[in-house]
């Protein structure tokens, strides 16, 4: 595996692959990795000859009051991972190398973006995208790999990519539980151990909470102030949102009619989890 630390080095690579004929596969991530960030990877491999890993904590999308500085960064072990995945390249630059000083452009994605995650991080979307963008432009990728962990992100990534005219085929991989149905976050070592415990009945609450809205699905919002209460009720501090949202455009659902997600964000402690599943009609 080749580690790389500046886009001019990672360009010279590419173009040698390309070169050769090989098709790209590229998944940005923030590194602390696990079993969801490696199955993308494995994702990647099935379109794909040669993988790329970003590993670059993003300061852009990280509010004032966020944890930028705490997220956890372990880079050994990280290169470590991707080498025993077989990642042809690990691209691992420097916040200098990705913003330098006079760096002012900031990617603005609509739509897609509003609502959910960007209610209570103003920052975020805007970061990611400008990030992505970047990544994109510098890896240039044949196919780019997404975890639905992230639901909305995919979606802003594909609405960037078809906005800004980016020659890439952006791809989602299914979201990866620990066995108890806690979706894998490289923020969950923050969590103690009665938070652990408590963490994964978000998942639980967003299924039972799909199951009610099949039985009623023209009383969304009632099952929504359930499954919101309900959080409550087993410990989550604070419940951002329990929302229904059609699958494609992300519009808010009052009844259930089509093929739907449901998102959930809720703190415990500072640590503030985030899950999604898939509410399809038949
Ligand atoms: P992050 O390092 O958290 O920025 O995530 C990098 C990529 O890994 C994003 O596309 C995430 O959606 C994806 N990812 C993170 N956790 C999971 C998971 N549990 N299952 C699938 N994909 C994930």
């Amino acid at each position: 595996m080749k580690i790389i630390r500046t886009k001019n080095a990672l360009r010279g690579e590419i173009a040698a692959l390309k070169r050769a004929g090989y098709v790209i596969g590229f998944v940005p991530t923030m590194g602390a990795l696990h079993a969801g960030h490696l199955s993308l990877v494995e994702h990647a491999r099935t379109f794909c000859d040669k993988v790329v890993v970003s590993v670059f904590v993003n300061p852009k999308q990280f509010g004032p009051n966020e944890d930028y500085a705490s997220y956890p960064r372990q880079e050994a072990q990280d290169l470590e991972k991707l080498s025993s995945q077989a990642v042809d390249v690990a691209y691992v630059p420097e916040v200098q190398e990705m913003f330098p000083e006079h760096f002012t452009t900031r990617v603005h994605v609509g739509g897609v973006s509003e609502g959910l995650d960007s209610i209570t991080r103003p920052h975020f979307f805007d970061g990611v995208a400008t990030i992505v963008a970047k990544l994109l432009l510098q890896v240039m990728p044949d196919v780019a790999v997404f975890g639905e962990k992230d639901y909305q992100q995919v979606k802003v990534v594909k609405r960037l990519v078809q906005d800004l005219d980016i020659p890439v085929r952006v791809e989602a991989a299914p979201i990866v539980r620990e066995v108890d149905g806690l979706a894998m976050s490289s923020r969950n070592v923050y969590l103690n151990e009665s938070q652990r415990k408590i963490a994964p009945r978000i998942f639980q609450v967003l299924q039972d909470t799909a199951e009610k809205i099949k039985s009623h699905p023209g009383a969304v919002q009632a099952q929504l102030d359930w499954a919101k209460a309900v959080l409550k009720d087993v410990g989550f501090d604070v419940v951002d949102y329990v929302e229904l949202r059609e699958a494609e455009s992300l519009h808010p659902l009052a009844e259930w009619d089509t093929n739907a997600r449901l998102f959930a964000a809720a703190y415990l402690g500072k640590t503030r989890l985030i899950d999604n599943v898939a509410v399809d009609v038949e």
